[in-house]
């Protein structure tokens, strides 16, 4: 049965151990922002929310300020290239996890006109070149389906100079 929960205790090297399998299947909305936040994925469009006291733009955008609890409702746009905060690479491949096969990288990316970086995956990189500071362009999929990976991954910018 697809809900059923498995749970047995047995005994291994002296010890009492759980052993089992727990599915969870939900159904879960997007919600307001969200939603469009993925509706302009769809549309190759990059939105976030400006906070109309303080400013800051947020991206992925988020109902409420964290700087200062305003109500957020103004909707920007935002460039496809940003510049790369921080990053990780991954050496090991877990289907359930990792929407590719490893190695890659996953970065945080501020995107130009956000306050706030985006964590997605990083493509047609060579990895050890990776460097917090360079720029990256999104690199949406061909067909959008109106979600976070329409946004395949972000590719590294070739640079005028070297500086
Ligand atoms: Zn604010």
């Amino acid at each position: 049965m697809e809900n059923e929960t498995t749970f047995e205790i047995q005994e291994k090297d002296g010890l009492l151990v759980h052993q089992g399998v727990i599915r969870v299947p939900y159904t879960w909305a997007a919600g307001e922002v969200a939603s469009r936040f993925y509706a302009g994925l769809r549309e190759k469009k990059v939105l976030g929310l400006r906070c109309p006291a303080c400013k800051v733009v947020l991206v992925p955008p988020k109902k409420v300020c964290h700087r200062c609890f305003s109500d957020l409702t103004d909707w920007v746009e935002v460039g496809d290239e940003g510049v790369l905060q921080t990053f990780t690479v991954v050496h090991y491949s877990e289907p359930d996890l990792h929407p590719v096969e490893a190695p890659f990288a996953y970065g945080i990316i501020k995107l130009d006109g956000a306050d706030t970086g985006m964590t997605h995956l990083i493509g047609e990189a060579d990895i050890k070149g990776l460097k917090a500071g360079m720029r990256l362009k999104a690199v949406f999929r061909h067909q959008p389906q109106g979600n976070y990976l329409d946004i395949a991954y972000f590719k590294p910018i070739e640079e005028a100079n070297h500086g």
